[in-house]
């Protein structure tokens, strides 16, 4: 449930109403609603109820400070995979001790930072980076808390581009090789570690490939505390998938999944840590944008918008299906229109829906593109020499810039011309002059 309802023919963000929004902040523009961010935690903390479990949100999925800070302050920690995303959840207010740092290929630097930091844990997902940080700790003199990210070889049954835990994937370390990895890691100087985690992909819909991977790390953790191991923490990682639209059945929910973790791991006296980035933040975001032209091609008609996938890269990377709505509805019901929605970029790719039924449509009006909360803003870009748009927050009747439009001017304050191709001061003047 989200919190971007119809008040009359209107579309409002909680108490907000978006042509307001959009007259106010200029478009497009992402929003998001804080009560329903805060409503997804908690009702995914809900389920864990009576299980010794941390969530901690992955800020890949939306790295705004404002977002973290919003489920900081219901309790949420945070799965980092960068130095930036560990800065940015710092400074969103995560303390330090709800951290973990996942990720295939940390930099020395990133590992020194997570220890400065004093996080909870970092996974480490290869011998070679496990031998990286022991070094690492060692100069620093401290001892950093680990745990392995395991690959379960367990087909999640996603999006090719979007599984992690097949054999064939770059992610954690091969589950056979657990207990060899695990006995190095404690023999290492500088490292404690404390468990495993895994984290098998995004927008799962089928809850078996979770019951399947919780299974073979419950076998794992047996096996490991018979050979004499410590194992406090459990990180079952994200995943849980939400509705876009065209699934083909109902979506398993925070219930099933706490049911199949209470099953499968419920019993082995481990601190459980859960990673859910899209379930949290992906219906608490809409990006809005307006209509530049209708244009009839050969074929179909063209509703151009002035969002681009550098804006909401889903669809072009993933043929990712995103609902778009209008954003006032029309007073009659008129003959819909079917077109396609495409942006104003040089791609083919640049498309967000194709033969989408929509009300009779004129530039100048506004679409709501639905579900955007997550992996949206965050793997924007700057594309084609385009801004990236602002985003808003929403609280019941107000709303607050929670990132400003950043312009394409910024990209060019950061370039130089190099010595050979700046131009001379006379040619400049030459130009100047018209000559
Ligand atoms: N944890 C790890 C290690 C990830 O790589 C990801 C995303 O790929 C997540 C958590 C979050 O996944 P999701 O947004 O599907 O919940």
């Amino acid at each position: 449930m989200d919190h971007f309802q119809y008040h009359g023919r209107v579309l409002h963000a909680e108490a907000v109403s978006l042509p307001d929004l959009a007259e106010a902040v200029g478009t497009p523009f992402y929003v998001y609603s804080s009560a329903t961010l805060r409503r997804h935690y908690q009702v995914f903390t809900a389920a864990l109820a009576g299980l010794d479990a941390l969530t901690c949100f992955a800020v890949k999925a939306n790295g705004n400070l404002a977002v973290i800070a919003t489920l900081a302050r219901q309790g949420a920690g945070a799965d980092v995979v960068s130095g930036g995303e560990l800065e940015s959840a710092l400074a969103a207010g995560v303390p330090a001790e709800r951290i973990v740092f996942s990720g295939v290929g940390k930099s020395a630097r990133e590992l020194k930072a997570a220890l400065a930091a004093d996080i909870l844990q970092i996974n480490v997902e290869s011998v070679p980076e496990m031998e990286a940080l022991s070094c690492i700790a060692c100069s620093v003199g401290t001892t950093a808390r680990v745990a392995l990210r395991i690959n379960p070889d367990i087909d999640a049954h996603t999006h090719a581009k979007i599984t992690t835990g097949v054999r064939e994937a770059k992610f954690g370390i091969e589950w056979t090789a657990a207990h060899q990895v695990y006995a190095r890691a404690a023999a290492l100087p500088g490292l404690q570690p404390v468990g495993i985690a895994v984290h098998i992909g995004s927008q799962l819909t089928e809850i078996e490939p979770f019951a399947a991977a919780f299974q073979r790390l419950r076998d794992l953790i047996v096996m490991l505390r018979r050979d004499g191991h410590t194992i406090t923490t459990l990180d079952l990682g994200g995943g849980l998938g939400v509705p876009y639209g065209d699934e083909e059945g109902p979506i398993p929910g925070p219930d099933a999944y706490a049911a199949v973790i209470r099953r499968a791991v419920g019993d082995l006296g481990c601190r459980l840590i859960l990673e859910p980035g899209r379930l949290l933040v992906a219906n608490a975001g809409l990006l809005v944008t307006r209509v530049l032209y209708i244009k009839e091609g050969a074929t179909r008609t063209f509703v151009i918008v002035d969002a681009g996938m550098n804006d909401l890269m889903r669809p072009a990377m993933y043929g990712a299906h995103h609902a778009v709505v209008p954003v006032v509805n029309p007073e009659v019901n008129d003959k819909p229109m079917v077109a396609d929605v495409v942006g104003p970029i040089c791609e083919t790719s640049d498309t967000f829906a194709s033969g989408c039924t929509l009300p009779p449509l004129r530039a100048g009006d506004l679409l709501a593109i639905r579900t955007a909360g997550a992996y949206g803003s965050s793997m924007a870009s700057f594309y084609n020499a385009r801004p990236l748009c602002p985003e808003v927050l929403v609280a019941d009747s107000t709303h607050a810039v929670v990132r400003e439009r950043i312009p394409w001017q910024a990209l060019l304050s950061w370039q130089r011309l190099p010595a050979w191709l700046a131009p001379a001061a006379d040619e400049g003047q030459g130009q100047a002059d018209g000559r």
